[in-house]
């Protein structure tokens, strides 16, 4: 059985992500049986509660207010919409539902209470509820943690050098600050990134070293591939090949053994058989649903047609940890401090980034 190192390198992380396929793919596969069921994989529901205008310039994202994108903002929806389509998704195999909302960081108030009280929802539901809402302080992780919260998304995108020329308005620091807030609770952590955002592999490679040194490493690691987005900064960017995904998706598999590995955006690219080499080198979740927060996903019906064809079954909920108790917005032992999380503001900025905001500003 392959133990949880939390000391790898870069160089050792790249001889793994370079050997010949077949033999990455076995190494991958052999981990994978020691660790998990081969044959089930977890389908989660991604809701986009609150979308658009985000204050952030992460450069592959539409919902940042500073480019020129065509998706449609919303305000943060309500409770009993987040409940329809929660059992939506139950209805249809999804077993857990993550919750997105296009903030730099939560703030303590109205809509922060709305969304605890949507995951003590989720959870009566018996469904593993994840919340992506930006940074958070200890304290608000705690008010998450109490209502119910399963799993908390915060990605690292890419390696600490090439977060550079992707985002400007905070650092690498803080998202190591964020996750490290959510550790001091019994929320499990989600966090990954993204690949074909212009990095090369030793990004892969040490975006992949920040996430497996993390004791304990997170729970749960989704590697997308960029949804290239016109009038986003990254509109031009060339899509990665399914090579490159699987040889991610094997990396990650064996570097850290026991996480859920989620293959998540860019899926409408992949072929079947694509996904299925994904599955067969470790990854063990999909998010389910035509979309995915602002960007194309295949639909529930053709998920569940292929797990048909390749003999997948969708995971339970509250395989990997129990179901964790909620408790009521009246009985809760933590008040909100009206506080928000400090964060470093990077001086540099990002050509790229800078030139989508003046187009943005011309079509205004
Ligand atoms: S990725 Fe998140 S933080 Fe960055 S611009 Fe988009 S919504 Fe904002």
């Amino acid at each position: 059985m392959s133990i949880t190192r939390h000391n790898w390198t870069k160089e050792d992380i790249l001889e793994i992500y370079n050997k010949p396929l077949m033999e990455l793919l076995y190494d991958a596969a052999t981990i994978h049986r020691e660790h998990h069921d081969p044959n089930t994989v977890q389908v989660s529901t991604l809701l986009s509660i609150k979308t658009g205008g985000c204050p952030e310039d992460c450069g592959y994202c539409p919902q940042a207010a500073r480019y020129h994108t065509n998706i449609e903002g919303n305000d943060l929806m309500s409770v009993q919409q987040v409940k329809a389509q929660a059992l939506r998704a139950k209805s249809s195999g999804s077993s857990r539902v993550c919750m997105g909302a296009a903030w730099r960081n939560v703030k303590d108030g109205e809509e922060f209470d709305q969304v605890l009280e949507m995951v003590r929802t989720i959870n009566k539901l018996d469904m593993e509820v994840c919340c992506t809402l930006g940074m958070i302080t200890e304290n608000q992780a705690q008010r998450l943690a109490e209502a119910g919260l399963y799993a908390y998304n915060h990605n690292l995108d890419s390696s600490e050098e090439y977060y550079k020329e992707v985002i400007s308005t905070r650092g690498y620091e803080d998202r190591l600050e964020t996750i490290d807030n959510v550790r001091k609770t019994n929320v499990t952590v989600c966090s990954g990134g993204i690949i074909g955002m212009g990095e090369n592999i030793e990004d892969r490679a040490g975006m992949l070293v920040a996430l497996s040194t993390l004791n304990p490493q997170p729970e749960s690691v989704p590697i997308n591939a960029l949804v290239a987005v016109e009038g986003t900064p990254l509109e031009d960017q060339q899509p990665v090949s399914i090579w490159e995904m699987i040889r991610m998706v094997a990396t990650t598999r064996i570097v850290m053994p026991e996480t859920q590995v989620r293959l998540s955006a860019g899926r409408t690219e992949m072929t079947r058989e694509g996904q299925a080499m994904c599955f067969f080198a470790g990854a063990n979740s999909i998010f389910a649903g035509d979309k995915l927060l602002t960007t194309p996903n295949p639909d529930v019906d053709a998920d569940m047609e292929m797990f048909k064809l390749l003999g997948l079954n969708p995971q339970k909920p509250f395989i990997k940890k129990m179901q964790p108790q909620t408790v009521e917005a009246q009985d809760s032992q933590y008040q909100a401090l009206g506080e928000k999380p400090k964060w470093s503001r990077p001086e540099h900025t990002i050509e790229r980034n800078e030139v989508a905001k003046q187009q943005a500003k011309a079509l205004k």
